[in-house]
């Protein structure tokens, strides 16, 4: 079998560098805020290009530590609106009804899989307050059109980075295009620590402030608490892990990039719809999505063919049980995109014999 995925493969290309870093942190005897995260946050704020890095305890966090900040900071307030896919993974969503604010859906543009700044302006009311655009799969959201309709209505941006390490437009990184970017390390993120972990990225010095206070129970000061905050730190041991990690991921991308570029230069099959790119940079191919009419079909023959394919996602934020509310509504395309879309396999697992074998057998797909 061809597998979606293998941490333990993509892991130990670096076992003799992360086993080194990790007995560095026992070492120490120092496990929780201490020199390798100091170390990680000045990496990545050297990596994305932002003033600011914040590592926390997993993605969901850094989205909604960023959010409560804003609340904080007097910024947001409860009640307010923000503009979120209703394609996006429920994690996005989720950072925003936690907080007491209101997740307006807009429908993604159905070729990119994203939102577009003239999608977000339709959904423009006087109670949006902050637009929360996901790079969803791995491509970034035309992020200069989205800055300068947010600049024009005074919204606040915070950027979904969870699938997006490394992405550019002109040249400018996913997550240092808005007034923050929130970034997962899960295990199977492109960038992935070996356990749960996140970061904020910010230029702004009164939100890197607010947050530092936050995930650490709303203590800038040991015993001194300026917020009720939470316990949300990225420890040692992770911390140490991605700076290794972060060190490979500009080949993992490249990587990516050629068995992207493979597969949209030779698969061919009528019954497939290859994503549409802005740009090779653009694109950090977390996850390679097509689209089918006859994805039931194409997945079992997949499988019997010995290739493991996923869904990202079988079922729309609206359509979960845990948003009852909205399960009467209707988002057609967003609905349509998860009957439609299935995942290859794609990262540095995979053996050229691999990806050979995944177009051969996917252009040899019959369906009538
Ligand atoms: C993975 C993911 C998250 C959440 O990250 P965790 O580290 O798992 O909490 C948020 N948003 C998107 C789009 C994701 O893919």
């Amino acid at each position: 079998m061809i597998p979606f995925l293998d941490l333990k493969k993509i892991n130990q290309q670096h076992a003799e560098e992360l086993k080194n870093a990790c007995s560095r942190v026992i070492d120490s005897g120092w496990y929780i805020m201490g020199n390798e995260l100091k170390e990680f946050e000045a990496n990545f704020v050297n990596y994305t290009g932002s003033r600011y890095c914040l590592g926390v305890a997993n993605g969901l966090d850094a989205l909604l530590l960023v959010l409560r900040a804003w609340k904080e900071l007097g910024k947001l307030n409860a009640g307010d609106e923000v503009i979120v896919p209703s394609n996006t993974y429920i994690a996005s969503i989720l950072a925003i009804s936690e907080n007491d604010l209101v997740p307006v859906l807009v429908e993604p543009d159905t070729n990119t899989f994203n939102l577009t700044a003239d999608s977000i302006k339709k959904a423009i009311t006087p109670r949006t307050r902050a637009i929360l655009p996901v790079h969803l799969y791995g491509q970034i959201c035309p992020m200069d059109e989205i800055m300068a309709l947010a600049n024009d209505a005074n919204l606040l941006v915070l950027e979904d980075c969870a699938q997006s390490h490394g992405a550019t437009l002109s040249g400018k990184q996913a997550g240092s295009w808005g007034h923050a970017g929130a970034f997962s390390f899960y295990p199977g993120k492109n960038l992935g620590a070996l356990g749960d972990a996140g970061a904020v990225v910010t230029d702004d010095a009164d939100l890197y402030s607010a947050i530092s206070a936050l995930r650490n129970y709303g203590s800038h000061e040991k015993y001194k608490n300026i917020y009720q905050g939470v316990n949300s730190r990225l420890d040692e041991i992770q911390a140490a892990m991605l700076s290794v990690k972060l060190n490979h991921l500009d080949n993992e991308t490249e990587i990516r990039r050629r068995i992207a570029n493979t597969y949209l230069k030779k698969i061919n099959n009528p019954h497939i719809i290859l994503p549409q790119v802005i740009d090779d940079k653009s694109h950090v191919w977390h996850l390679f999505v097509v689209k089918t009419k006859v994805r039931k079909e194409l997945q079992s023959y997949l499988d019997e063919n010995g290739i493991q394919t996923l869904i990202h996602y079988p079922i729309p934020p609206h359509k979960q049980k845990a948003y009852a509310d909205w399960n009467e509504l209707s988002y057609p395309i967003s609905e349509r995109l998860h009957q439609e879309v299935i995942s290859l396999p794609i990262g540095s697992h995979l053996t050229d014999a691999d990806i050979d074998k995944i177009i051969n057998t996917i252009n040899a797909f019959l369906y009538n």
